[in-house]
């Protein structure tokens, strides 16, 4: 049997009719992994014998697989989690060599429900990306098209997923690094609630922005994982002790619910053709389900972009000073005196994206400037918050277009800056307000690459996300595979 295509769904019910065994999946999937990787990058690690140790192990417990809510489910988890005895390098050269002493608790939930690592993925560096380009191993192509990006900062659990390389994979999202490479790789990509799952283990990029979330095929993936992921862990005093609901069940009854979905249509200008064309098709579905769309106005939204642009390099800027060559990973080998140690380390060990962002985080934050932008982007994130609470007033959902294009070029906005951080224009104001966000593909543009929608939820809101969604998937149907899933190109 080929193996590759299949969702969770799809594999514990083969592992309860004893079609298969978790040896025989996750050697499937090894096999796509040194049949297509070499093509894609997605991998940084992976180590067979363990894996399918674990694997074997597994094997013997089959007759109990219904336990274990991701029972022998391959899963790619983004390079810049802690799994304990892997490399964590964050897609950077100053964390090359340092092995995890512990496992993130994510990861950890995971594992302890049957889910088996298969590898660690590619990623930008310190998740500061949006085309994964910035990745101190190489960039990551997308398997719709290998001359595009897969997306980013987590387009190796993006580019894994989508060519059939894992059944789900774990990304962190900041501003938009989970749901804009699902969009433009064709997946499910969820940012939960700010506090929604544990950041211990994480390597930090911006603290209070950060999320980890899910890639998946579908929805009810997605709500698998996050169920067993999510909630309070005493290690993450950010981490929520909102009770975690069982989202699957949610998803197992036919009773139709219908929404109102929220749009603000001077936030949507100046995207594709197509992407509008597409978004609008999606739109008419949550009609035909018998949603309303209503008009919103989101008026601080525009100042998302400058306001991200000062909190996350600022918080990055501290987080980051811990790279210093003494505690982990790069040390430089032509040091005369520590301060030499320290800035030749950093100067060697960090890319030149995660330099400017640790410049303008440090300027933004130095005497005299903290409260012109600093304190001045809290405040106004803060509005953006109540943008967002004023809307909820109106509507159940707000809902966007994930990215305002569909996968592009490798190169074609390395040069500018501004350019690629419009990519995260929908996504960004949501990391802001400490809100869920779900992707969810809605179409293919004419060059035939995916086309996602974005559904914006209230805090702790993810029950209704997949609701939403998963009656959307059912009205869209399957969405198509990328080639190389399928077992080509
Ligand atoms: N692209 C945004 C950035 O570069 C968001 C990244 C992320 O969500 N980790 O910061």
């Amino acid at each position: 049997m080929e193996f590759g295509t299949q969702t969770i769904w799809d594999l514990l019910s083969g592992y309860q009719k004893k079609q298969f065994k978790p040896s025989e999946v996750i050697s499937g999937y090894l096999k796509n992994i040194s049949e297509r990787d070499e093509k894609l990058n997605s991998f940084l690690q992976v180590r067979p014998e363990e894996t399918l140790a674990k694997a074997r192990a597994l094997d013997a417990k089959l007759d109990a697989a219904q336990n274990l809510p991701l029972f022998g489910i391959p899963v790619a988890i983004k390079d810049n989690f802690l799994v304990q005895g892997w490399q964590a390098t964050a897609g950077s050269k100053v964390l090359s060599g340092y092995v995890s002493p512990y496992t993130a608790t994510s990861v950890q939930r995971l594992e302890e429900m049957g889910a088996i690592i298969i590898g660690k993925v590619n990623c930008d560096e310190f998740a500061m990306g949006s085309s994964n380009e910035n990745s101190a191993f190489g960039p990551v192509r997308n398997p719709w098209d290998l001359e595009r990006v897969p997306g980013g900062s987590s387009g190796g659990s993006s580019a894994a997923v989508a060519a059939g390389l894992a059944t789900v994979s774990l990304g962190t999202d900041t501003g938009g690094s989970i749901r804009q490479p699902a969009s433009l790789c064709g997946l499910v990509g969820l940012k939960p609630s700010y506090g929604r799952v544990s950041r211990y283990g994480i390597v930090a990029y911006a603290s209070s922005l950060d999320q980890v979330g899910p890639f998946s095929r579908t929805v009810w993936d997605s709500a698998r994982v996050l169920e067993v992921m999510a909630g309070f862990d005493n290690k993450d005093a950010t981490s929520s002790k909102h009770p975690v609901p069982r989202y699957t069940e949610e998803l197992k009854s036919n009773t139709k619910r219908s929404f109102t979905l929220g749009v603000s249509r001077a936030w949507l200008e100046g995207v594709d053709l197509d992407v509008a064309k597409s978004f609008e098709a999606a739109l008419e579905v949550f009609k035909q389900m018998g949603g309303k769309i209503v008009d919103i106005d989101l008026p601080h939204t525009k100042y998302a972009l400058s306001t991200y642009y000062l909190i996350a390099p600022s918080e990055a800027s501290s987080n980051l000073a811990r790279y210093d060559g003494v505690h982990y990973g790069y040390r430089t080998q032509s040091a005369k005196s520590s301060e030499e140690l320290y800035s030749r380390s950093r100067g060697e060990g960090i890319g030149r994206e995660v330099k400017l962002r640790i410049m303008l985080g440090t300027y933004a934050l130095s005497a005299g400037y903290y409260d012109a932008f600093y304190l001045k982007a809290n405040q106004i994130r803060r509005k953006i918050q109540e943008d967002f609470e004023k809307a909820f007033t109106q509507c159940d959902f707000v809902v966007t277009p994930t990215s305002p294009s569909t996968a592009f070029k490798l190169g074609e906005k390395t040069d500018d800056p501004l350019k690629m951080y419009l990519s995260d224009i929908f996504t960004l104001p949501v990391n802001l307000a400490g809100l869920p966000g779900l992707s969810v593909s809605c179409g293919l543009d004419s060059k035939k690459l995916p086309i996602g929608f974005q559904l914006i939820g209230k805090p702790f809101g993810e029950r209704e996300l997949f609701i939403a969604a998963h009656q959307y998937e059912q009205i869209r149907g399957e969405f198509p595979l990328s080639s190389m899933a399928k077992g080509k190109g």
